[in-house]
């Protein structure tokens, strides 16, 4: 099976995001710093983006939460630094179409846009609670996402996306939820984002889960927990401050 490099990638930083919309109903009023992060995984003839981040910080002041963003922070400037250029990117995966994780698919023009169906029709008209994560039409905005829907592959659950990363259908955080499950040479890695968004929220170790804040369906996510726990790999979550120290996974000579 065909191995892949995963790089964390810093998209801007929420500067103080509520905790307990990551640790359900712990930690009310307590403010976290969390990145929005996206992943390039890189292999032999494939680059990958699970998901691309958020919009500049003017954009989130005003529709969602106050953000820092430095230059280098900036998608594009971001993926230069790992030799990628916008043209590079074969596929990108959006593991669900929150503002924060489909901002920036515009601009990679020549990338096909993995979205499970479920999830594109829980776009088009999501719960009412979730409308300003959407930016939802309904609010009288226009999705970010709606800009590249043509080039948008839909698939039904579990799918083989290529030789050593499968897509994995986790609902629970949203209706159409996925992750991706990446073979790497330190083996399996999950791209868990928002559905385990921090560290904290599954230590491992035969600890228990503990809910993200926000999501759809707790039965869909605990189930999708338990799917996680029989993995046994490890992951990585969507908005955990500690995953900036890793600069690539895994390390040279792990
Ligand atoms: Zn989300
Ligand atoms: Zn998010």
């Amino acid at each position: 099976m065909q191995t892949y490099e995963i790089y964390p990638i810093c998209t801007g930083i929420f500067s103080a995001a509520e905790k307990s919309n990551f640790t359900f109903q712990k930690d009310q009023g307590v403010k976290i710093q969390a990145p929005i992060l996206m992943y390039l995984i890189k292999g032999k003839d494939k680059v990958i983006l699970a998901d691309t981040g958020c919009s500049d910080g003017e954009w989130a002041a005003k529709h969602h939460h106050p953000l820092v963003r430095t230059a280098e922070q900036e998608p594009l400037r971001a993926l230069a630094a790992h030799g990628v250029c916008p043209d590079d990117v074969d596929i990108i995966v959006n593991t669900h179409l929150h503002w924060d994780h489909c901002f920036n698919n515009d601009l990679f023009p020549k990338a096909k846009i993995f979205v499970q169906e479920r999830e594109l029709r829980f776009a088009a008209c999501p719960l009412p609670t979730q409308y300003t994560y959407y930016e939802a039409l309904q609010t009288g905005m226009v999705p970010k996402w709606i800009d590249c829907v043509r080039r948008m592959q839909t698939v039904d659950g579990d799918h083989e996306l290529c030789d050593g990363v499968k897509l994995v259908f986790l609902p629970g955080h949203t209706e159409g939820f996925q992750g991706l499950l990446v073979n790497t040479d330190a083996g399996g890695c999950l791209i868990a984002s928002d559905c385990l968004p921090l560290y904290e929220n599954w230590p491992g170790n035969g600890a228990r889960f503990h809910a993200t804040g926000i999501h759809t369906n707790l039965l869909s996510l605990f189930a999708s927990y338990r799917r996680i726990e029989q993995m046994n790999v490890k992951y990585f979550p969507g908005h955990e401050i500690e995953v900036l120290q890793i600069k690539k996974y895994p390390e040279k000579g792990d």
